[in-house]
């Protein structure tokens, strides 16, 4: 129903994607500081949530999960990914990915990349 090895990553663009408690822990587990960094670090208070994952500039979105690599296009702590992400889209279709397969189709472009850019939400 959907790839996400061949999707540019859209869902890591969400501006907010909001983890919990236990996903800072894991975070700071995973990369050995203390949980107080992790949340300084890796997490910021916004939009009514107390951990919204940080983001950084994007080529194709704006902005974009700081922990995607956005050259290779892919999550750089897969192991350690917040629970929201290991559950994220479900087990039925993605929206995006049904969205950037017909523009794929319609444009005759496999490598096209649906350009949707929400920086500014
Ligand atoms: S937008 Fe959909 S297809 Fe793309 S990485 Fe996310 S879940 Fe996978
Ligand atoms: S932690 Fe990984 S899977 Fe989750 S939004 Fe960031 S880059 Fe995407």
């Amino acid at each position: 129903m959907y790839n996400c090895s061949k999707c540019p990553g859209f869902c890591c663009s969400y501006p907010v994607i909001a983890i919990n408690k236990r996903d800072v822990e894991r975070l700071a587990r995973y990369h050995e500081v203390s949980f107080d960094t992790a949340v300084k670090r890796f997490t910021k208070r916004a939009h009514g949530h107390k951990y919204l994952l940080r983001r950084k500039a994007d080529p194709h979105f704006g902005k974009i999960c700081r922990f995607f690599d956005t050259e290779a296009r892919r999550c750089t702590i897969y192991k350690a990914r917040p629970s929201t992400c290991r559950s994220y889209p479900g087990p039925g279709r993605c929206g995006y990915y049904d969205f950037l397969s017909f523009e794929r189709r319609a444009q005759n472009d496999p490598e096209r990349v649906a350009v949707t850019d929400h920086s500014e939400n």
